[in-house]
């Protein structure tokens, strides 16, 4: 037992070996580390750019970029059911792309520049019209690493969350502290010539509450969900195209990723999606994009809140739920055994205090907004039918000074003749 430790030791010195007093490495600040301890990858890489370009050599990564068209208006890209790896460079969550009248509106960036750049040049080839809107749906980086791209060459307006420029340029506040910008995954774990031209391109733009856009004739509705997948997440609703843009608030063909959101924030957005008018619905990760699209993350989300509850009520421990809770109906998703277990666990945390008015009830919401709806129209007749009345009024009253005035100026207007329908019908041909 011993000797597999010693051996064990070793082999993790000889592969910390080249990090152990490595001058390549400089980190100008090293008390600058994030929350768990590790470099900030973005800020080495950065402070030792100009000198020192980590670029890599050949020519850029070839995504292999083919949209699909989900309707009229909207082109998707479809990433693989993975983990961010070498070997997709990051291409591994879905962006769209909107056909507006003059210019395309670009729905979340992916993983970096030169995936934005070749998924522009794909959509170009359909119509050759700038990108100058980018709306993002939530912070995590295989969604708007493509950013930079847009905005130094289009010139785009980048639309996002808070989140995006707090938690990744910094400072962010975690229980009253200060600290610099998270690393991104994929600066961390890409090929170089995946990720070289890629910077952190901050949102230009943030909304406090769900707003309703007009970009380039194109309805769209940007609905803030909040904590749901993330600190803050946000769908896009295109209610003339029947299109709800759902980000990873829905998912199919594999398991969702809980690591950063809650179960109950879960439920309220797919409420929220299901309060909409929609025809396709494009997932952050998958490729159904039908009527049932959100119909897996529905059922997973009901499946965990309710298991683990019950488990919870008889007394089973955090240690050791995810042995006593399992989502074997997802057993064939895809990282499923990666996922699963790990949301499980993370789950029973937050539904510890879990509240029933937590809730959202969106067909309650619906209804309530209708009454007011009624009340305030009836309220409006009301007003309109009381300024009637007493435009009816004001009108006699003058007619009447008029009668009594104008009797000298009276004009009488000539009447027409009315032309006969028959000779009308006779002279058309
Ligand atoms: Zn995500």
């Amino acid at each position: 037992m011993k000797s597999i430790v010693g051996i064990l030791l070793i082999v993790a010195f000889v592969l910390a070996m080249p990090f152990i007093g490595n001058k390549s490495i400089d980190v100008k600040e090293p008390h600058k580390l994030d929350i768990d301890g590790n470099f900030i990858m973005y800020d080495w890489h950065y402070k030792t750019f100009k000198d020192e370009p980590r670029t890599g050599e050949g020519p850029d990564w070839d995504y292999n970029l083919k949209p699909v068209q989900v309707s009229e208006r909207v082109w998707c890209f479809f990433g693989a059911m993975e983990m961010p790896t070498k070997e997709n460079a990051g291409d591994m969550s879905n962006s769209c792309y909107i056909k507006g009248d003059t210019e395309w509106i670009s729905w979340d960036t992916g993983p970096s520049y030169v995936f934005a750049e070749q998924a522009y040049a794909k959509m170009k080839e359909i119509a050759d019209m700038p990108v100058k809107t980018v709306i993002i749906s939530h912070e995590h980086d295989d969604h708007w690493l493509g950013n930079n791209y847009y905005k130094e060459v289009h010139g785009a307006k980048i639309i996002g969350p808070e989140s995006v420029n707090e938690n990744y340029f910094g400072p962010r506040n975690v229980e009253g502290k200060e600290y610099p910008g998270m690393q991104t995954r994929m600066i961390k774990a890409l090929y170089q010539n995946a990720t070289r031209k890629t910077v952190l391109a901050l949102t230009d733009e943030a909304f406090d509450d769900t707003i309703e856009l007009e970009i380039s004739g194109v309805k769209l509705e940007y609905v803030k969900v909040g904590y749901v997948h993330s600190e803050e997440d946000w769908y896009l609703y295109l209610p003339d195209d029947k299109v709800v843009l759902a980000a990873d608030t829905v998912m199919n063909g594999r398991v969702t990723s809980n690591r950063d959101g809650l179960v109950v924030g879960q439920i309220n957005a797919l409420n929220s999606i299901k309060s909409r008018d929609w025809d396709y619905l494009v997932p952050g990760h998958g490729f159904i994009t039908d009527k049932t699209a959100a119909d897996e993350t529905v059922l997973y989300f009901d499946l965990l809140k309710e298991r683990i509850i019950e488990k919870m009520e008889d007394g089973v421990i955090a240690d050791f739920i995810t042995k006593e809770v399992t989502l074997n109906e997802f057993r064939n998703k895809d990282l499923y055994y990666i996922l699963s277990p790990q949301n499980v666990f993370r789950s029973y945390e937050e539904l510890e205090m879990f509240d029933e008015d937590d809730l959202i009830d969106y067909e309650a919401l619906k209804e309530e907004a209708a009454a007011e709806a009624a009340a305030k129209a009836e309220e409006e007749a009301k007003v309109a039918e009381e300024a009637a009345a007493k435009a009816a009024e004001e009108a006699a009253s003058v007619q009447a000074v008029l009668e009594a005035d104008t009797v000298v100026n009276s004009v009488t207007v000539p009447v027409v003749p009315a032309v006969p329908a028959v000779n009308a019908l006779e002279t058309s041909h």
